[in-house]
């Protein structure tokens, strides 16, 4: 009944918009942070994914790091990256905003992007600001702890992910909002929604007078807020929606 409405509701939608976030690429093995199976059972993330940790000890934050690279850049999309590209493909959704970083929306299709925590896929130099592909670094970190900046003579190198206590990149953080403030369907999947100001994403929208549909394995804080709630995984429940709409 459930996946029915949201079906009806995305079928309507003039300016459909998704927001996702750790949930949605679980099923393609790679692990969230909160929830069941979270990496924040397993690490502190404000001393490995804070700003103030890498430039303190940028080894220590390669060595986590190196390991989740390892994991997402393997990583295929699965069901659920696929469902959203064809509700963008049919016109039901205008954008995807992730808070995700790893590529997976892209790879899977999605042609309007709006990464609000950047990207996994490249570095960047802290000196020089060259950036290079992740898979070029990753392939050296056996040898290179912490890799350096091979154009100018050694500067230490950062994967382009917003970490704690950066600011957010400005012109996906507008687009976003924009894109927030006109749509009158707000689709959130796979997102604990207590990061901000992603979580501001749904607010806006709702504030706008969108009609919101949560699809997550658990509870989330907006659950109360939402038309449509959907308690249930993401590469099972978006692909039964678009059959829905396209049957
Ligand atoms: P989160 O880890 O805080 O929450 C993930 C949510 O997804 C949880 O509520 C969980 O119950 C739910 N979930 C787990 N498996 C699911 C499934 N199969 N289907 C639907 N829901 C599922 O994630 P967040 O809210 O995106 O915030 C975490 C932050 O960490 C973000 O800023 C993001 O940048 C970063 N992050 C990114 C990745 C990635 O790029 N894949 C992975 C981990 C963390």
């Amino acid at each position: 009944m459930t996946a029915e409405r949201a079906a009806e509701l995305l079928r309507g939608a003039r300016h459909g918009l998704a927001l996702t976030g750790a949930g949605v690429s679980a099923e393609s093995g790679i692990p969230t942070f909160r929830g069941e199976g979270g990496v924040w059972t397993r690490y502190d993330p404000v001393k490995v994914a804070s700003i103030e940790a890498f430039l303190a000890d940028p080894a220590e934050y390669w060595r986590v790091s190196k390991e989740r690279g390892r994991v997402a850049l393997a990583a295929r999309p699965n069901p659920g990256h696929l469902a959203l590209a064809s509700l963008e493909q049919g016109g039901h959704l205008v954008a995807v905003v992730t808070q995700n970083t790893d590529g997976l929306h892209r790879d899977a299709g999605t042609r309007r992007l709006i990464e609000l925590h950047g990207s996994g896929r490249t570095v960047e130099c802290l000196t020089c600001g060259r950036t290079e592909p992740r898979a070029d670094v990753q392939a050296r970190l056996d040898v290179e702890m912490p890799p350096r900046c091979k154009h100018c003579g050694g500067a230490i190198l950062k994967p382009t992910v917003v970490l704690f206590g950066e600011q957010m990149p400005a012109a996906a953080t507008r687009e976003a909002f924009e894109l927030a403030a006109k749509t009158d369907v707000m689709l959130v999947v796979g997102t604990s929604l207590v990061v901000y100001p992603a979580a501001e994403v749904p607010l806006l929208a709702l504030r706008s007078g969108a009609r919101m549909i949560v699809v997550n394995a658990e509870a989330t804080p907006f659950d109360a807020l939402a038309e449509v709630v959907i308690h249930g995984r993401s590469g099972e429940v978006l692909p039964e929606i678009v059959r829905l709409i396209d049957g």
